[in-house]
C-alpha cells in the first residue's frame, strides 16, 4: 500500500492513489456521474518534473491512524494520519480550503497523540430518560439529583483505560463513548440501594441495565489532537547530492 511519495530534500509529498475505504476522499459535489475524483496521472508527472533528480522515498501509512477535528461528514475538515519511511515518523496533514478544491497534503516530521480533555457523564440525557421511563409515579427531584451525584462519584473512580469503547455511537471523531465496566456497575447498584427503596430500586436497577450498553449511561470522552514536531535531523540540511540512499522515480517520456 505505497501511496505516498516523499521528496526528501523538499519535504513535500505526493499522494498517488485514493484510499477508497475513506468515504470522504476526493468527493467533489456536483461532478456526477463520477463523484469520486481520481488523481490524474499527469499530476504525478508534474510532481516528478518539479522534483527532478531529487531523491524520493515511499511512505507507509500507519493503519488506523486517521484522526480529524471535525465530524466525519464535514468536507473541508483538516485530517491527520501517520506514516513512516521505516525509520522516521511523520504526520501528514490533509486539508482543503474549499469543497471544490483538491486535497492538499503537508508533511510534518514528528508524531501526534490524542489528549483527553474531558471525561464525563451525560446529565441532561440521563434526567430526560429517567423522567420518561420512571414516570409512574415520577421520581422526586431530589432522587434524580442524588442519582446524578452518585454517577458522578462513580465516574471519578473509573480509569478510562479499562473501558470498552463504543465506536458506532459518535459522529464526531474526537468524541468517544465508553461503556462502564462491571466493577463500576456493581458500585453504582450498591449505592443506589441507599437512595432508592423497594419497587423504586427495582425500577432504577432495570433502568441502569437498559441504558448502560448503548444508552444515556454511556460515558463520554472528549479528545484533542496534539502534534509534536520532531527536531529536524542534520541530514536534511546537506546538499541533495549527499542524500544518495533515496529512491528515484523516473519521469515517463
Ligand atoms: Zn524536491
Amino acid at each position: 500500500m505505497n501511496q505516498l511519495i516523499r521528496c526528501i530534500p523538499c519535504n513535500e509529498i505526493f499522494a498517488r492513489t485514493p484510499y477508497d475505504q475513506w468515504p470522504e476522499y476526493e468527493y467533489v459535489s456536483g461532478s456526477a456521474p463520477e463523484p469520486y475524483r481520481t488523481v490524474k496521472k499527469d499530476e504525478f508527472q508534474v510532481f516528478l518534473k518539479h522534483h527532478r533528480n531529487h531523491p524520493m522515498e515511499d511512505l507507509e501509512i500507519l493503519e488506523d491512524s486517521f484522526v480529524s477535528e471535525k465530524p466525519y461528514s464535514e468536507p473541508t475538515k483538516v485530517s491527520y494520519f501517520k506514516a513512516t519511511n521505516g525509520k522516521d515518523k511523520f504526520v501528514i496533514k490533509r486539508f482543503r480550503k474549499r469543497i471544490d478544491e483538491p486535497l492538499s497534503y503537508q508533511l510534518i516530521q514528528g508524531d501526534y497523540s490524542l489528549k483527553l480533555l474531558r471525561f464525563e457523564i451525560q446529565p441532561e440525557e440521563i434526567i430526560k430518560q429517567l423522567k420518561r421511563e420512571l414516570d409512574n409515579p415520577p421520581l422526586p427531584e431530589h432522587q434524580l439529583e442524588a442519582f446524578l451525584k452518585l454517577y458522578q462519584q462513580v465516574l471519578k473512580t473509573i480509569d478510562i483505560k479499562n473501558l470498552e469503547r463504543i465506536p458506532e455511537d459518535s459522529t464526531h471523531p474526537l468524541e468517544i463513548y465508553y461503556k462502564m465496566d462491571e466493577v463500576s456497575l456493581a458500585y453504582l447498584l450498591r449505592n443506589c440501594r441507599v437512595i432508592f427503596k423497594g419497587q423504586e430500586y427495582n425500577e432504577i436497577e432495570a433502568f441502569i441495565h437498559r441504558q448502560r450498553e448503548d444508552g444515556v449511561l454511556l460515558l463520554k470522552a472528549i479528545y484533542q489532537i496534539q502534534i509534536v514536531e520532531a527536531a529536524q535531523s542534520k541530514k536534511e540540511t546537506l546538499p541533495i547530492l549527499h542524500a544518495i540512499e533515496g529512491k528515484k522515480y523516473v519521469e515517463k517520456k
